[in-house]
């Protein structure tokens, strides 16, 4: 099995059909097929072990994931957004390569490396270029390492996780619904392409035989445009994004969206305030909650539209809460919480999240993260209620450990966020001499409110929770550093709470 056969079988079915649009260039599913084997044979040629991406979404992401799958190399895309040195470092990692992007910095990231370089423009025209005839082609169908993806590395260095052509089909064939779409149907790709994210908007996408439609650097307006202008029915975004499109929507009304049909959101937590606002202005599309990870090959449950309008709409707090869940595990998978020393644990305790299924990997370059049965830890903490919705509390090595107890940042900053003037919150250890650690929490004021004391701070906590999770420290912020996925990097809050400037 390899996943080209996905591009192969779009190709099949409706040939004509626009499969891409980007940077006002449309591409027919034909025309993407006859590319990805073109830059197959480029790749062959090039006789290179990776194929690395160094580029926003554009054709290039779409022919070099399937023309590295056909030829059987794995596809590399890395993180443009990084500085020079940063990428080197990562680039070195997968020598020799083919490496694709912006001829300037392409050249001076890669110069002396031993590499062969080529701009988005140049690969795109040689695959074209070379496309072979029927008669000429040879194609890899082992079942290695399609994909190659460093983690974002907001826990630690970047892992190389490794996606084999099985993991990744198993997560399109097991879990998205084959959609059959209408000719017109459009997805909208904002996700950029070395996120796991983006790989799998890709493949679910031509899975369902819909047409692409790319947009390399997000903007509310730009989003909101192409969703008019192509007349968009599907898309996915991160938290921050969605946030940004509800304030736009909310500056500018009357933005015309009637063509999005579902928007699945995901990558990092959804604060509950944007999808309650988002649910009233887009009143006819169907939202979705996905969570996973890069070593699970993307989504592996779902929080899906009935879900979200019970939530909505429901006067028991019970269901209510749904609306902050992670939804139900895909029928793929197999979802277990479990404690410290492995045991399984029931309904409503909390633990670290373990997943097993055919799309989970837990493999990395040199090592395995899986545990015997083919479970992986997901490192996340949460718990699953008794109707096997999970609940998401944090990063396991994000929870505060004072005085021997166990504190999820995620409870304390939930009851900050119900503060009016209280629009973000991290709440993260400290060091205490006292306990080991301790709770700090950093807050950003909302827009013509004034700044909370910290004795306010510490009531509306104190009220709300047990003593142990009362800040010792209050740090006020402009606002908190969030990496392009809409991620809280918590490692430069704790910074900030060390140099921040306190309440009172
Ligand atoms: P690193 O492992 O290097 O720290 P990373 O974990 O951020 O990087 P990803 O695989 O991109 O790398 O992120 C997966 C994590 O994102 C999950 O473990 C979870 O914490 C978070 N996440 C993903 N989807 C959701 C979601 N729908 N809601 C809340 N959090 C989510």
């Amino acid at each position: 099995m390899n996943i080209s056969l996905l591009l192969e079988m779009a190709a099949e079915a409706a040939p004509d059909r626009f499969g891409l649009v980007c940077d006002g260039k449309r591409w027919t599913y034909n025309d993407l097929l006859a590319a990805a084997r073109g830059a197959c044979e480029l790749i062959k040629k090039t006789k290179v072990e990776y194929v690395a991406l160094l580029d926003e979404s554009s054709e290039a992401a779409v022919i070099a994931l399937f023309g590295a799958a056909l030829a059987g190399v794995p596809y590399c895309p890395l993180n443009y957004r990084l500085a020079d040195t940063d990428l080197a470092a990562l680039l070195q990692r997968l020598t020799p390569a083919l490496a694709v992007g912006d001829r300037e910095r392409v050249v001076r990231i890669a110069g002396d490396q031993e590499h062969t370089v080529l701009t988005r423009e140049a690969f795109v025209a040689e695959a074209r270029e070379l496309a072979p005839g029927q008669e000429d082609r040879e194609y890899y169908c082992g079942e290695g390492i399609a994909v190659q993806l460093f983690t974002s590395g907001t826990t630690a260095t970047p892992k190389a996780a490794i996606l084999r052509h099985a993991n990744l089909l198993g997560y399109i064939l097991g879990s998205v619904e084959f959609a059959s779409a209408d000719e017109d149907d459009a997805a909208l790709i904002v996700v950029p392409p070395y996120h796991i994210a983006g790989i799998s908007a890709l493949m679910s996408s031509i899975y369902a035989g819909r047409r692409m439609v790319m947009l390399p650097a997000f903007s509310p307006e730009d989003w909101l445009a192409l969703v008019r202008e192509e007349r968009v029915t599907n898309a996915f975004v991160v938290p921050t994004m969605l946030n940004r499109i509800v304030a736009e929507m909310h500056k500018a009304p009357g933005a015309e969206v009637s063509s999005l049909r579902a928007i699945a959101y995901g990558g990092g937590k959804m604060p509950l305030e944007v999808i309650q606002k988002a649910l009233a202005l887009f009143p006819h599309t169907h939202f979705t909650n996905a969570y996973g990870l890069t070593e699970t090959s993307s989504t592996i449950s779902l929080l899906g539209p009935d879900d979200h309008r019970l939530a909505a709409q429901s006067e028991d707090p019970k269901i209510r809460a749904r609306l902050t869940s992670l939804g139900q595990p895909l029928p793929s998978v197999e979802i277990e919480i479990r404690n410290e020393s492995g045991k399984r644990l029931g309904p409503g305790e909390h633990g670290e999240i373990y997943v097993r299924g055919d799309q989970v990997s837990g493999e990395y370059r040199e090592t395995s993260a899986l545990v015997e049965g083919g479970w992986f830890p997901t490192r996340d903490a949460g718990y699953m209620d008794e109707d096997g919705y999970l609940f998401l509390s944090g990063r396991a090595d994000d929870v505060i450990v004072r005085g021997g107890e166990n504190i999820s940042p995620g409870e304390i900053e939930d009851v900050l966020l119900t503060h009016p003037a209280i629009s973000d919150a991290c709440a993260c250890a400290i060091a205490s001499a006292e306990w080991g650690e301790a709770v700090g929490v950093a807050v950003v004021v909302r827009a013509g409110h004034a700044t909370p004391s910290d004795g306010e701070v510490r009531a509306l906590v104190r009220a709300r929770l047990r003593s142990s999770r009362v800040p010792e420290r209050i740090a006020v912020v402009a606002e908190l550093p969030y990496n392009d996925m809409g991620k809280l990097l918590r490692r430069e809050v704790k910074q900030v709470l060390l140099t921040g400037t306190l309440c009172e």
